[in-house]
């Protein structure tokens, strides 16, 4: 089967194999990686070896924290502004969809929200020009959606922040293709797409912005307590940080970011030339902006929806059905989704197109 889903994801077949393995003892300790303390040597070694990895997967000096938090990206929507906002500042948000819409509400909880740019105008269809985007100057961080995963709308340019740090939800998006790091002030990203188990967050935060917390910041929501800490406050999602430390490695075995970025952009524009090519299917977003990992399409007859989702999952083509808030399909292709799944999924939107078009 192929698992099309937008999130909990694919995860790639070795990991898992791998972690089936070592399931009930782990390399000959008797235990379950489960099972083991979060202070102990075993334990210890594998978060470690994990932060290891993923740092020189994305390239991430030691100017820059790496915190593996829990809450899912949607516990950072509150976590940031906490950190990073001070008590009369303001920070600039860019909405471009239904997550950057969420940050937003959260963040305006803490403080003073600019909302420098939207694109909700065109039903979300697109990213604003910088140059027409309001930023303020002053603004404690500029936030952004690099990749929208309901919309399917994904930037293809960094913003220009100059000594405003960046700030990046990355969930649907992070080690799909080379990152330059050090255009951030903090990145974060839920881990059920790219990275493993949900409930997980990794967040990478440069480190002079560490230690800005408001006061009344709960102790697990502050960087600089977590950092402090090793991630190891309280006791961590231990399970989860080990599988995500299988990814990082097995994404080292595939050749790292760059070949993970070739391999992304080869499913994605083999999908969308598909799509574009067959009047049965469509895709409305500008093609500038649309997402290597999450590709919407809607069929010519929305009354046939249910018919194709049942005939795609008779074949093993899972979790197409579109996110509730919109409808129509999405077929999500992150790092662990192979180029033969896209294969598969056109043989069946030619088969059907020809059969109901
Ligand atoms: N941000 C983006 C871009 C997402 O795609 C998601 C979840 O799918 C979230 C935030 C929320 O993540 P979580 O469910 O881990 O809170």
């Amino acid at each position: 089967a192929f698992n099309f889903c937008a999130g909990p994801a694919t995860l790639p077949e070795a990991v898992l194999k791998q972690a089936e393995t070592e399931l009930l003892d782990w390399r000959g300790t008797g235990m379950s990686v489960m099972e083991m303390s979060h202070r102990s040597d075993e334990f210890v070694s594998i978060a470690e070896t994990a932060e290891k990895d993923l740092r020189e997967l994305a390239g991430i000096s030691d100017d820059y924290a790496v915190l593996f938090m829990q809450g899912g990206a949607s516990s950072q929507f509150a976590t940031i502004p906490l950190n990073l906002l001070g008590e009369n500042a303001e920070a600039d948000y860019v909405s471009t969809g239904i997550w950057s819409k969420k940050a937003i509400a959260e963040a305006k909880r803490f403080g003073n929200v600019n909302v420098a740019a939207s694109s909700e105008d065109s039903g979300f269809t697109t990213i604003p020009d910088q140059s027409s985007w309001a930023t303020n100057p002053d603004a404690a961080y500029l936030h952004y959606t690099p990749n929208e995963t309901i919309g399917g709308l994904e930037y293809d340019f960094v913003p220009e922040s100059g000594a405003v740090p960046l700030v990046a939800d990355m969930s649907s998006t992070i080690l799909s293709r080379p990152l330059d790091v050090s255009k951030y002030g903090l990145i974060y990203a839920g881990a059920q797409k790219n990275i493993g188990p949900s409930g997980l967050v990794v967040v990478i935060v440069r480190k002079d912005l560490l230690g800005k917390a408001r006061k009344e910041t709960p102790t697990m929501m502050n960087y600089q307590v977590i950092a402090d800490n090793g991630s190891m406050y309280n006791t961590p999602a231990t399970y989860s940080w080990y599988l995500a430390g299988l990814v990082f490695k097995w994404l080292k075995e595939q050749g790292g970011l760059q070949a993970m970025g070739e391999m992304n952009a080869r499913k994605a524009s083999k999908l969308y030339g598909f799509i574009d090519d067959n009047d049965f299917y469509a895709n409305p977003i500008d093609p500038r902006f649309r997402s290597w990992m999450n590709v919407p399409f809607t069929l010519a007859d929305d009354a046939l929806n249910g018919e194709f989702l049942q005939g795609a999952n008779a074949r093993g083509l899972l979790n197409l059905a579109g996110h509730r808030s919109v409808g129509g399909m999405r077929a999500s292709l992150y790092n662990a989704m192979p180029e033969a799944g896209v294969d598969a999924l056109i043989e069946y939107m030619t088969e059907f197109a020809k059969e109901r078009g």
